[in-house]
């Protein structure tokens, strides 16, 4: 698939050799997505994913797959023992451009792009979940927004 790497961020660290098995999916919280991929890319903003999918289904990736990408903060796994530390290290993190108040809809140009995405991963890697980050980060988070359409991803 075709993918935009003309940008990008300073704002990731090293695996340490761990496995990727994670995709966590994020809403931006705005629909512009060109702000987004430059926000993400500044090293003030502290933040960042490895991907970006704007509404128009162009793929940005800000950060190697190989890097940790600074987005899902403090998170862990649903079925996790303890229930602290961050899942950053084992996955990959994709932001959809999409202001998340649950009526703004995840176009199809989209969607069709994550859908391509998810499956060229889970080829890549041993990939066992395809999470939301409200999932990982119960209470604090709560993208993607309820009206994003699992049955692409899942
Ligand atoms: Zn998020």
């Amino acid at each position: 698939m075709q993918i935009n790497s003309s940008h990008k961020s300073p704002n990731f660290s090293g695996r340490n050799n761990t496995v990727i098995d994670t995709i966590i999916i994020h809403h931006t919280g705005g629909n512009d997505g060109a702000k987004t991929v430059k926000w993400f890319c500044m090293k003030d903003s502290s933040v960042s994913a490895h991907y970006v999918i704007d509404r128009d289904g162009t793929v940005y990736q800000l950060v190697p797959d190989n890097k940790s990408a600074w987005h899902a903060g403090k998170s862990w796994l649903p079925d996790a023992e303890i229930k602290s530390g961050s899942v950053n290290n084992r996955s990959i993190g994709i932001e959809l451009v999409n202001k998340g108040d649950g009526q703004t809809i995840f176009p199809p140009e989209q969607m069709e792009s994550l859908r391509e995405l998810v499956i060229e991963l889970k080829s890549k890697y041993p990939i066992a979940y395809v999470l939301g980050h409200k999932e990982v980060a119960p209470g604090r988070k709560d993208d993607p927004a309820d009206n994003f359409d699992w049955s692409f991803v899942r």
